[in-house]
């Protein structure tokens, strides 16, 4: 077992120096996958810090090489660099013709790939693909740029927790770096508890489109139960972390996220108001929605005062708020 793990992080550091290879001494990635990243904005420098690489269009580029290098075929399957197309037992490289975002672990060892396509429009083809899960790769437990944020996260004493690659990319070349991803799944309990190794303020800047705030929402109600405190920021529609610190600068940027960021209830209770308007049904259930967050919080201080809160901003007796509390809590046990 301690062997395989020692094997699989050769080939993959192996695998992390072929794409970068790929990207900066071949005509195929000078001539498309550099120019892709340099339209996004990102500097030599970020490249580096991050190992971002390309995987060129041929087939098997990979395995031969890896072939070559004396890495058995067993191992370079174990570790999802290749993918079996049919049944008749040839396999082929996973990632082809895409830019490659190795995942480091918190302590820098690649462990996994993202790979995005170059163009946006290409048919039948996932815009990312990720590496399976292997014996050194838990996608769920595993945080986009923890390990090049950690130190920040620490000293800033919170983690900003976004969708995307890019986001922690972008952020991070603004200056912004105690930065994560939880890139694209629904946020688990094993990454919370791996950003609690750092700070316990997380606030989450997912995508300003529906899909972001409810992915944000669900995602901050199981922070809340790690007993963490979490903030959340909206952008404008249509943003994410990256296009919006592109937009307006990170300053600006700064700027916006100490002005919006809002707590979880007074955030569900602005939603609720453009949502609810004054019909007494919706606004109950609304509010209710908001005593289940505040069940979720497991210090008692803190949840009298955000029902104390909730009842200010709803306008309803705290009483009665209570014991709806109290009524949820009864169930759980
Ligand atoms: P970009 O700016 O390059 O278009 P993004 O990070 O803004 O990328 P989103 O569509 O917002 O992309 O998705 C957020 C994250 O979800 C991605 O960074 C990626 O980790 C994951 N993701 C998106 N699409 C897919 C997909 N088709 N398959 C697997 N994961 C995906
Ligand atoms: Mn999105
Ligand atoms: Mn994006
Ligand atoms: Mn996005």
């Amino acid at each position: 077992r301690q062997n395989e793990r020692e094997s699989l992080l050769i080939i993959l550091e192996y695998a992390k120096e072929f794409f970068k290879k790929q990207l900066y001494d071949t005509d195929e990635g000078k001539s498309i996958a550099l120019p892709y990243f340099k339209e996004r904005g990102f500097s030599d420098a970020t490249l580096q810090s991050f190992d971002l690489g390309y995987s060129p269009e041929a087939w098997d580029a990979f395995l031969k090489a890896a072939l070559k290098q004396g890495f058995s075929q067993e191992i370079i399957e174990k570790a999802g660099l290749v993918t079996q197309k049919n049944d008749d037992g040839k396999v082929y490289d996973r990632f082809r013709n895409r830019v490659i975002f190795p995942i480091h672990n918190v302590s820098g060892k690649i462990i996994a790939f993202g790979a995005r396509i170059l163009r946006n429009d290409a048919k039948n083809q996932a815009k990312y693909l990720n590496s399976p899960e292997t014996e050194v790769y838990h996608k769920s437990a595993t945080l986009y740029g923890i390990s090049q944020a950690k130190n920040e996260i620490r000293a800033k004493d919170v983690c900003y927790l976004v969708e995307g690659y890019t986001d922690v990319i972008s952020l991070h070349q603004a200056g912004i770096k105690n930065v994560v991803a939880s890139s694209g799944t629904s946020l688990t309990i094993e990454q919370i508890k791996l950003i609690g190794r750092f700070t316990q303020h997380v606030t989450v800047l997912y995508d300003g489109d529906s899909a972001g705030i409810k992915a944000a929402l669900r995602g901050m109600d199981l922070i809340l139960e790690e007993g963490l405190q979490v903030n959340l920021v909206v952008f404008p529609e249509g943003n994410d972390p990256d296009s919006f610190v592109r937009k307006i600068g990170s300053e600006a940027f700064v700027d916006y996220i100490k002005k919006e960021a809002k707590d979880v209830i007074s955030f569900q209770a602005n939603l609720f108001k453009e949502e609810a308007g004054d019909d007494p049904f919706k606004k109950a259930e609304m509010i209710k929605e908001m005593v289940q967050s505040i069940s979720k919080i497991p210090d008692a201080i803190q949840r009298s005062l955000f029902i104390q809160k909730t009842a200010t901003m709803m306008r309803m007796d705290e009483d009665v708020l209570l014991a709806e509390l109290n009524k949820i809590q009864l169930k759980k046990m």
